[in-house]
């Protein structure tokens, strides 16, 4: 019988070490020569029915021996979704780094928590410098500051929260909302940002929505209206909130009328740049952000476009003092202008969770050891081959673009023609996309998704892998005419 002290034992985890990182190193090789299908894609069912829980009678200690635990990891790997796989172009997360993924097993094994300083000291550190970098790059301003959270969805809660702070009038935080308040939003905002307010307790019309311009940008007649209707129904708008990009077709919201719109209204500006604000650091796409530096916040998601294994979000805030208020139990944060006295290098503070993982301090190594230069490199390529993408299907005529990509996702349809007509339409034609893709992701070829859009359904790529080549992209476009001509018969 092994003791649990043997499970901590530095050889066996420098021989399993080995071997994993052996393994996943063959993975990596075996995706990146398409050698796996993109998704084995199995019902979740019938999954669960491979898979039995923990039992009491595994009770001796013996299963992390290294064969086992190889064996699991080879499972693990094989029934997965395959991000490294050049017909990777579903949803939006990073095929991460490999080194990343190293720096991340360094977190594991360290396991400082971060809430307070001494428990994650240079893993502070280095997030402040990351913080730094990141509101440099989008302009905000020598009073930025900012934090990294779990991502996306919990750093637009936060800002919210910094906005409804800002902008309530009274201290909410120690009294409670005492009336129903609202928050501008384009119909083609993450999910995430109703789900903020509904959090809050605002209900159903705390995300007001706003309607969007033919590339599915937020239209700023419609933003006026919004605001009247909002006003008009009593509620207290308190800010809006752009997308820069959305998710579903990757459109930027015009910022500089919008943030003319704020001024004018004083309203707080908070731009969900979870996907896009990768951005700003290619020199080529930067002016999709132009505006951005007059966000009073804004959310970014390094695990999107800049490689990071996930969750690494970081939550900027240009006038940084807003940041300290959030979770304070001290209301003077709210009203009073003076340096907060909150200390930087406590980050529990200014997060709603309490332990995290060393994310800041994994970006950090990754743009110093690659080069700000990789990462712009990374942003054209994605871009590129977003392009090449876009070309084809406009050289075909029975593909149809919901808009011009404006981000690295591109959201289409095929409409069967006969002739020069087409006799598809309406739910029969969402049909027919819903049937393309799974073929296609059945195929194993190839990983993209599907999206509503006014209603109608649209296939959704994002090319998220710089491995992806031309033919990969040519292969797509003739895989999805094929399948298209089987499903027709
Ligand atoms: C991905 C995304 C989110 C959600 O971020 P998570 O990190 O997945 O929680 C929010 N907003 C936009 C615009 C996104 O693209």
């Amino acid at each position: 019988m092994r003791t649990i002290q043997d499970s901590f034992e530095p050889d066996s985890f420098r021989d399993t070490g080995h071997r994993v990182v052996d393994l996943l190193a063959d993975y990596l090789r075996s995706a990146q020569k398409r050698a796996v299908p993109v998704l084995p894609t199995i019902a979740p069912e019938e999954l669960l029915s491979l898979w039995d829980g923990p039992t009491q009678t595994q009770g001796d200690h013996s299963d992390d021996s290294e064969d086992r635990m190889l064996g699991f990891i080879r499972e693990v790997l094989n029934q997965s979704n395959h991000v490294h796989h050049p017909g990777y172009m579903g949803h939006q997360v990073a095929v991460p780094l490999p080194a990343a993924a190293l720096i991340e097993m360094v977190h594991a094994v360290l396991n400082n928590g971060m809430a307070v300083y001494e428990m994650g000291q240079l893993q502070t550190v280095l997030e402040r410098r990351v913080v730094e970098f990141l509101a440099e790059k989008l302009g905000l301003g020598s009073g930025a500051d900012g934090v990294f959270t779990h991502g996306g969805s919990l750093g637009n809660l936060t800002a919210l929260l910094a906005a409804r702070q800002a902008n309530a009038g009274y201290d909410v935080w120690t009294h409670g909302q005492q009336h129903p308040m609202s928050v501008l939003v384009s119909e083609q905002a993450h999910y995430c940002i109703a789900r903020s307010v509904q959090t809050m307790g605002w209900g159903a019309q705390g995300a007001w929505p706003v309607n969007t311009d033919e590339g599915f940008r937020m239209s700023m007649d419609g933003l006026h209206r919004a605001f009247d209707q909002a006003q008009g129904a009593g509620r207290q708008v308190i800010a809006v909130a752009a997308s820069a990009c959305s998710t579903a077709t990757g459109s930027f919201d015009p910022i500089p009328p919008i943030a003319d719109f704020c001024d004018q209204h004083g309203l707080w500006l908070h731009v969900d740049g979870a996907h896009g604000a990768s951005l700003a650091l290619s020199q080529r796409h930067r002016h999709r952000l132009t505006g951005i530096e007059r966000a009073d916040s804004v959310v970014w998601d390094l695990h999107k476009m800049m490689g990071m294994p996930a969750l690494s979000t970081a939550i900027l805030f240009r006038e940084g003092r807003r940041g300290y208020g959030v979770f304070s139990q001290d209301a003077s944060y709210l009203f009073d202008s003076s340096p907060p006295d909150e200390q930087w290098f406590n980050p529990g503070h200014r997060t709603l969770e309490c332990t995290k993982r060393g994310m800041g301090a994994t970006a950090y190594g990754m743009l110093k050891l690659l080069g700000c230069r990789w990462f712009e490199d990374q942003i054209d390529a994605l871009m590129e081959r977003t392009a090449w993408l876009e070309s084809l299907l406009r050289d075909s005529p029975d593909f149809e673009l919901a808009c011009a990509p404006q981000a690295n996702i591109v959201c289409f349809r095929h409409i069967p023609l006969t002739g020069s007509s087409t006799d598809m339409s309406g739910t029969e034609l969402d049909q027919h996309q819903a049937r393309l893709r799974e073929a296609v992701v059945q195929d194993g070829s190839y990983y993209i998704v599907q999206t509503h859009l006014h209603g109608r359904l649209w296939l959704r790529t994002t090319l998220m892998n710089p491995m992806t080549t031309r033919d990969d992209i040519n292969n797509l476009v003739d895989g999805l005419h094929k399948a298209a001509s089987r499903l027709i018969q």
